[in-house]
């Protein structure tokens, strides 16, 4: 049954990805091996891997004074590598604009004064804080560039003014807007959203920042053990990797971020804008710090809600229950989202609104 899975993560992957991977799955291109199966010394994952870093170094025109770093552990393990790498003084201050932020904040506490400069949780992390002040001495300001759970999203307008290195958890929106990576000191992203299956984190960090670690920092979480490496320091996730480049791959063909950017202002406009004409069905964050993956909503009562998650299922548009600490649903609507599929959304939600009014 095809259906249009609305999950926040993990996630879609475009169609003709996972084609490709199924074609290449048992005989990698003649070599007689799986990627699953090959050493990631052979000269066959070499080019895999080679060409998965210069791709997403292309995709997102990072400046040459900068490192890309496959590694594994998920978003959730760069909360302490972060810290334990880039606490030269013991500072830094956290922005806490949700779930994944505040637990980043939590673990940095672990390793030196972190402290959390501002919060959007007095309006339930609806909008993002603008004009933060921060501590002097700190060795960088750590931001949730989208807030998967509560539906936020950084702008122009929000980017932190601080005087030291921005680093910037960007799991649920890497590669689906353009972003000027020499704004950012560091910017990390779990794969499992915009990119591949789970088990691959990207990293890419400035090289000045490298280099740094604690004493005490685990030799597989520094980052000059990895990019001394080239990320090959242990074994890789080589067929997540191997996804990851095929995603690249896709998206160069597209035309690049630029142009997935364009497809996805498109689809969470559509998005949006029904949710906005409608009196049926409320988003409640502030409309300018919306986020274009994530787009949080509920229907009248608890019931009406339970019952649309269970009808969109039938349906076949799955995974769109809410986060439980939002309630509602949650349509997460990823680069590999089809124009198609919200619109498909949008038609069983007019429909859903027409039977239960
Ligand atoms: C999903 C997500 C995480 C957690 O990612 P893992 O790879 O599961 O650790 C962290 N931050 C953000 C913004 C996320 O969306």
């Amino acid at each position: 049954m095809k259906v249009y899975n609305f999950s926040a993560g993990p996630s879609m992957l475009p169609e003709e990805v996972k084609l490709e991977a199924q074609k290449d799955f048992v005989d990698y291109k003649g070599s007689g091996m799986s990627v699953t199966e090959m050493s990631h010394r052979s000269k066959w994952y070499d080019e895999i891997h080679t060409e998965a870093l210069s791709l997403i170094r292309e995709l997102m025109n990072v400046p040459a004074d900068y490192d890309v770093l496959f590694v594994q552990g998920g978003a959730s393990q760069q909360f302490a590598a972060v810290p334990l790498n880039l606490l030269v003084n013991g500072k830094a201050d956290y922005i806490v604009t949700g779930n994944f932020a505040g637990k980043a904040a939590k673990e940095a506490v672990k390793y030196g004064d972190c402290v959390v400069a501002a919060s959007s949780k007095d309006k339930n992390f609806t909008y993002i804080p603008e004009g933060v002040k921060f501590r002097d001495g700190i060795d960088y300001v750590h931001i949730t560039q989208n807030n998967t759970i509560f539906g936020t999203r950084y702008t122009d307008r929000t980017y932190p003014v601080a005087n030291c290195p921005i680093v910037s958890d960007m799991s649920s929106m890497i590669l689906s807007e353009e972003v000027d990576v020499s704004k950012y000191g560091l910017i990390y992203a779990g794969a499992q959203k915009n990119i591949a299956p789970a088990g691959l984190t990207i990293v890419i960090v400035r090289k000045d920042l490298v280099g740094n670690e604690k004493p005490y920092c685990p030799t597989m979480l520094s980052y000059k053990t990895q990019a001394d490496a080239d990320s090959l320091y242990n074994t890789p996730p080589c067929f997540t990797i191997y996804m990851a480049g095929l995603v690249f791959k896709y998206l160069k063909k597209l035309g690049g971020v630029k142009e997935m950017q364009k497809i996805n202002e498109y689809k969470a406009k559509l998005l949006y804008d029904f949710i906005d004409s409608s009196s049926f069905y409320t988003n409640s964050v502030n409309p300018a710090d919306r986020s274009l993956m994530n787009v949080p909503f509920v229907a009248p009562s608890d019931e009406l809600n339970a019952k649309f998650v269970k009808e969109a299922e039938k349906a076949g548009l799955v995974s769109i229950k809410g986060h439980k600490l939002v309630g509602g649903m949650r349509a997460s609507i990823y680069n590999a989202m089809p124009v198609e599929g919200v619109k498909s959304l949008i038609e069983f939600m007019k429909k859903f609104e027409t039977e239960n009014k």
